[in-house]
């Protein structure tokens, strides 16, 4: 009688077990259900949010979204032109810093020299000369080497006036010796070959020199060789 019971006792937990066993299989349907109806979901919807994401720069290279600087860093007004089908979302490119000359004759009439002392006429010393001047008549247009902004425009007794054009990845320019009058103010977004200034004689600085642009360029503020950074150099 007791066996029976037991047995009873077996049979309607096993019952139990199986109503369970068919809850939790069912559950699980439900689940995978609806999970593969969300992944397939994303799935579907990828395709239309790949272009947004990803873009590509000047050189074909693509750039995914993650590789984009942020926002407030404003992508140059160019570079945005071609792909801008991807709606609203600035398409920012991390262009290699390749230069143009900021004069277009490009007559150099000082190097850049840092690894030994040259003679400063006007100033009659010797120094390293951190930037590279280049020979033009007083009026001639001096312009941006790559696309950037306007970061300052100072005029002082030794170098004339002079421009601050900041780049991305740190860079910027620097246009010393100009005249007063730079169809630039502080701020402008300007993109290589605008012109930024004239050449001048208002500097002291170099004055001894025949009329010329004392040119400069800095990575992370330190002054570094403008050399490297033309076409065909590789210098990055
Ligand atoms: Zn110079």
């Amino acid at each position: 009688m007791e066996k029976k019971y037991k047995e009873n006792k077996v049979l309607l937990f096993f019952k139990k077990n199986i109503y369970a066993i068919l809850m939790v299989v069912c559950l699980a349907a439900i689940v995978a259900l609806v999970v593969y109806t969300v992944v397939s979901g994303n799935a579907a919807d990828a395709p239309d949010e790949v272009p947004a994401a990803n873009v590509v720069d000047a050189e074909g290279n693509t750039i995914s979204n993650s590789d984009q600087p942020k926002q407030e860093e404003p992508p140059k007004q160019e570079a945005t032109g071609g792909t801008a089908a991807a709606g609203d979302q600035p398409v920012a490119t991390e262009q290699d810093f390749v230069i143009s000359n900021p004069i277009e004759s490009a007559e150099i009439l000082k190097d850049y020299v840092d690894s030994a002392l040259v003679y400063n006429a006007t100033m009659k010393h010797w120094a390293t000369h951190q930037g590279v001047d280049y020979k033009a008549d007083v009026g001639t247009a001096v312009r941006a080497v790559f696309d950037g902004e306007v970061a300052s425009i100072n005029t002082t007794t030794m170098r004339g006036t002079e421009v601050v054009v900041k780049h991305s990845n740190g860079f910027s320019t620097t246009y010393a010796l100009l005249g007063p009058s730079v169809p630039v103010k502080v701020g402008d977004k300007v993109s290589k070959g605008d012109v930024v200034g004239y050449v001048a004689e208002t500097g002291y600085f170099e004055s001894a020199d025949a009329p010329h642009l004392h040119f400069e360029v800095r990575r992370d503020g330190k002054l570094v060789d403008p050399n490297y950074y033309f076409e065909g150099n590789d210098n990055k």
